[in-house]
């Protein structure tokens, strides 16, 4: 609750209504929200409409001929409703090494670098993401800054994994980094699938073009060479696509590392989570323990599977899949909240928006437990 302290510091701040907010004119009153949510104020629409985050309350209530409470009474309500941003958080942009002389100089004014506008270009359309969480009232713009601090493991030899390592990266988790299982893995004509690799990759080493291609992909700059930075305390996320292995599963579970998983594809439909808290949620042995637990022949069903080998999905559930795993970790890395944690959903191709939800529970005979 705004309290009467900080409508006194608002005098003076400019404030600006959240990107999309819609102002709507009836009658008598003005609508200031969303289509699901909005406020009611009897002050004339153009008021709102001015807090621009370029103009003080006081100057907005003078320009209107309105008193000073009765502004502060409606940004007070904005406030509250989190429909407005009050504060603003300038990124700081890492500068590397480069002989153009305008680039290897940096001083404090970015305005007229072109790098820097279309950065914020790019940005825009992720801050919408970002500026709706609750308690977030600069933009979201520290939310998006703060995923360079994240580094994330993509793991798998699919369009899936792949295609989800370009969206972390372009989204601002600049320490994505994709693992193909077996690291001679080449590009191949299934890697077509209307995602960053061209037909002239093919044959080209997975890891490595991947790696190139990085810098172009992501969303902040990157390091011509991009070594991973040991010295940052970076959180550490892994999202495995396919089979996991089981010494793997093992370290990120003893090392307290997040995995989401994502299983092979079983005929027309594809299990995606749960997101596991080691420790704190249930882990990938409590879910196979439950299975073996609720039918018998699980494990032969999941024997015949590992013998068969995965197939590949089709492009529209890869890029289906890759969006929605990408949302989920992105909230994770943003709130700390997925819907997956402790979650699993089966979508099947043919309803991908009929998903099924499965809540798991920690099996009482599995290690996790104690
Ligand atoms: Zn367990």
């Amino acid at each position: 609750m705004t309290t009467h302290t900080q409508l006194e510091t608002m005098e003076d701040l400019a404030p600006r209504l959240k990107v999309g907010t819609l102002v709507l004119s009836q009658g008598e009153r003005t609508v200031i929200g969303r289509i699901d949510h909005a406020i009611e104020s009897n002050l004339p629409a153009s008021v709102a409409s001015a807090l621009n985050g370029k103009i003080t309350c006081r100057q907005v209530s003078q320009r209107a001929g309105i008193t000073l409470d009765e502004m502060l009474r409606l940004v007070s309500q904005l406030d509250t409703a989190n429909l407005l941003d009050t504060t603003s958080t300038k990124i700081t942009v890492e500068r590397f090494h480069s002989s153009h002389p305008s680039r290897s100089s940096h001083n404090n004014d970015d305005s007229n670098d072109g790098a820097y506008k279309q950065l914020q270009s790019r940005i825009a359309p992720e801050l919408t993401f970002t500026t709706w969480f609750d308690n977030v009232k600069d933009g979201g713009v520290e939310l998006i800054a703060n995923r360079r601090n994240c580094d994330v493991t993509v793991i798998g030899r699919s369009r899936v994994a792949t295609l989800l390592y370009g969206i972390l990266l372009a989204s601002g988790v600049s320490e994505t980094n994709l693992q193909p299982l077996r690291g001679n893995a080449t590009i191949n004509d299934q890697d077509m699938c209307g995602g960053y690799l061209h037909a002239s990759d093919i044959g080209l080493s997975l890891k490595t073009r991947a790696e190139e291609l990085s810098r172009e992909i992501s969303l902040f700059p990157l390091p011509a060479t991009h070594e991973k930075k040991e010295n940052r305390s970076l959180q550490h996320i892994v999202v495995c696509v396919g089979a996991p292995d089981p010494d793997q599963l093992q370290k990120w579970m003893s090392d307290g590392t997040p995995h989401l998983l994502i299983e092979d594809p079983e005929c027309a439909s594809i299990n995606i989570g749960p997101l596991v808290l080691p420790g704190k949620t249930p882990c990938w042995r409590c879910i196979c323990l439950a299975r073996e637990d609720q039918n018998n022949s699980w494990h032969d069903i999941a024997l015949q599977r590992i013998a068969a080998g995965a197939s590949e999905v089709p492009v529209s559930v890869a890029h289906h899949v890759a969006g929605l795993i990408a949302l989920e970790i992105l909230r994770f890395i943003d709130i700390g909240k997925s819907e997956l944690i402790g979650n699993s959903v089966r979508m099947s191709y043919h309803t991908p928006l009929d998903l099924e939800h499965r809540l798991h529970a920690r099996h009482p005979a599995c290690g996790c437990n104690w």
